[in-house]
């Protein structure tokens, strides 16, 4: 079992052999579609039809192509949230960016946060712990 990427409200599995699935909508606009996203976390390799650009800057909603649940955060402006579930069975919640060309991913087990991507300073605000409370982590 390799590792699987899930939807946050249903659990469906996102990821089909090398990508996962999800959908993208604008309000008011009638740019929407699905996308492959890669699994390797850092691989910001994004490919769409070809009559769906998404283009740098833009912001998507996201949603879950199964049960059609926003995947935005509610708690984190501009970021999305899906769960993966690695081979070993650990958890982990996964954030990334829904603003095209944004590359950022964190990746949070408990108090444990892996940042990754060029692009990922730019939320630090959202996950850094202060010093003084990092000896309790
Ligand atoms: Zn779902």
């Amino acid at each position: 079992m390799a590792t699987k990427y899930l939807c946050k409200a249903c659990r469906g599995v996102l990821n089909v052999k090398t990508s996962i699935i999800l959908a993208a909508l604008k309000e008011n606009s009638p740019k929407k579609g699905l996308f492959l996203l890669n699994p390797e976390l850092g691989n910001y390799t994004v490919t769409t039809h070809s009559t769906f650009k998404m283009e740098e800057g833009e912001e998507y909603l996201i949603k879950c192509p199964i049960c059609h649940a926003h995947l935005n955060s509610l708690k984190y402006d501009h970021l999305v949230r899906i769960i993966m579930v690695e081979e070993n069975g650990a958890e982990y919640d996964i954030y990334f960016s829904d603003i095209v060309g944004e590359k950022c991913t964190y990746k949070i087990s408990g108090s444990k946060i892996e940042k990754i991507g060029p692009d990922s300073v730019k939320y630090n605000k959202y996950f850094d712990v202060p010093e003084e409370d990092r000896k309790y982590l």
